[in-house]
């Protein structure tokens, strides 16, 4: 029996399911077919280079150049193993007749389908977020970002603006390494002499009292005094409260139940608002299921808007469909916390389906994910990052060594030697510049 299995999603835990059921599987048992609306697979973990990448000779390629490091053409990928691709937007699923409705396409037929279709930003319904902030959670993001600081910059060279002010909502992995980078960044522009340091500030919005909050206190710590020697103003235990065109009203975090007044670490403590003027506003504060999933026609949690899954990653009631990595939400029943949104949980997902998938064609039980945590590395600007592995914790340049280490060990997971080893390369090259 020639069984479809269609996996919806080209990024991290789609990929790793399609690689991993054709390394299991014989052509002949089953045809896989991915389907993404985007025709490049994105290597999120260094997003934030291509948003303060600095090239020597700017020109109209610049873009696509920053891009060549953290892109891969999925067609090329799944071409490698045997598996199709679709280039196309998924806009919904008729159950009855097991098809996939596509935009331009016509309908797919599945035996089994595989839902990895990940997250996107969540605004939390903050007054002009969505219209005035920039995000970055893909390649345009990241582009349009680094645009605007450019043009921000040059409007001051030109004297036609004062200071550049760029206010990041968000003390998580993606704030704080964004913050990092561009700090470096405008660092080299003024070691080329068109910056001074009371030209630019940089601050990061954090609602918690500490940023990286999910890291040990000891790291986290780390993180905050490096930052802050590069500058960069954190405001902790404050919320962002409205956004307009150039300017975020913050506030002081409402005190939590039972929280004392001490636990609020604000600089601006007991007094109401405050408006920052800004130039880029930049929200990593948060993210949800993609809205794609809520054209299936499937019951989604009301908090992350994710498929609720159990250790199989079936979606309950719908046999042969499985809802992986960022669009799944699995609950690790030892901590009673969601499985992280991570790439490494999405690889590790779609693996445990591929698995899945192919003992059930041959008759055999299902796999289960375990449950685990992974490693943390979070990069802080130049050659200097911080990293948890198990018990183990990194700084310095050794955290930016295994960051180096990492990516190069996920490029050699989807691309043969010599390609994974060029792209690494590439990026690792192009993005030194502002070290
Ligand atoms: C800036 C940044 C840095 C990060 N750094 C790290 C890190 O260092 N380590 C780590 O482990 N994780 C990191 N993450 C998180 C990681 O990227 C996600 O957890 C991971 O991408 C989830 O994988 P996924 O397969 O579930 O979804 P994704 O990788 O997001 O893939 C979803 C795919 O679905 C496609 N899609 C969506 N809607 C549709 C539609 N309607 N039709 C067709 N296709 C559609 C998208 O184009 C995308 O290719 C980072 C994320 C960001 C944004």
């Amino acid at each position: 029996m020639n069984r479809s299995i269609v996996i919806l999603g080209a990024g991290f835990g789609g990929l790793a399911c399609a690689r991993e059921i054709s390394r299991r599987a014989g052509k002949e048992a089953c045809k896989v077919t991915v389907v993404d609306h985007a025709r490049y697979h994105v290597f999120t973990p260094l997003l934030y280079e291509v948003a303060t990448g600095f090239i020597e000779h700017e020109n109209l390629g610049t873009s696509r150049l920053l891009m060549s490091g953290v892109t891969v053409g999925n067609a090329e990928l799944t071409a490698r193993w045997g598996v199709d691709f679709i280039e196309d937007d998924v806009e919904g699923v008729d159950w009855e007749r097991r098809r996939v409705k596509l935009r331009r396409g016509a309908a797919m037929p599945f035996d089994t389908l595989i839902i990895a279709l990940g997250a996107e930003v969540n605004y939390y319904g903050i007054e002009g977020m969505a219209e005035h902030a920039m995000t970055l959670k893909n390649v345009r993001d990241a582009d349009r970002l680094r645009q605007r600081i450019h043009d921000t910059l040059h409007k001051k060279e030109r004297g036609l603006d004062d200071k550049l002010d760029i206010v990041i909502g968000g003390g998580g992995a993606t704030g704080v390494e964004l913050a990092a980078e561009l700090t470096m960044f405008l660092k080299r522009h003024m070691l080329k002499g068109h910056l001074k340091p009371e030209d630019f500030s940089i601050s990061i919005i954090e609602a918690t009292p500490r940023v990286l909050g999910a890291l040990p206190k000891e790291l986290s710590g780390y993180a905050a005094d490096r930052l802050r020697s590069l500058g960069i103003r954190l405001d902790l235990d404050t919320c962002v409260k409205k956004v307009e065109r150039a300017r975020v009203t913050i506030a002081p975090r409402p005190l939590k139940p039972g929280e004392s007044n001490d636990a609020l670490l604000c600089d601006f403590r007991g007094e109401s608002e405050k408006q920052v003027e800004a130039d880029a506003i930049v929200w990593t504060g948060g993210i949800r299921g993609s809205s794609a999933l809520e054209k299936l026609g499937l019951p989604l949690d009301s908090r992350g808007k994710r498929l609720e899954v159990g250790p199989t990653l079936e979606v309950p009631g719908k046999k042969d469909v499985f809802a992986i990595g960022d669009a799944a939400l699995l609950m690790d029943p030892a901590t009673k916390l969601p499985v992280p949104w991570l790439a490494q949980a999405a690889t590790a997902h779609g693996q445990v389906v591929a698995k899945t998938v192919i003992s059930r064609l041959a008759g055999g039980s299902d796999a289960e994910y375990r449950f685990r945590e992974y490693p943390v590395i979070v990069p802080l600007g130049g050659k200097c990052a911080i990293a948890k592995v198990g018990g183990l914790t990194l700084k310095g340049w050794l955290g930016w060594l295994l960051k180096e280490f990492a990516n190069l060990r996920y490029f050699l997971s989807i691309l043969p030697l010599r390609p994974a080893i060029v792209l690494w390369w590439r990026g690792a090259k192009m993005y030194s510049q502002n070290d």
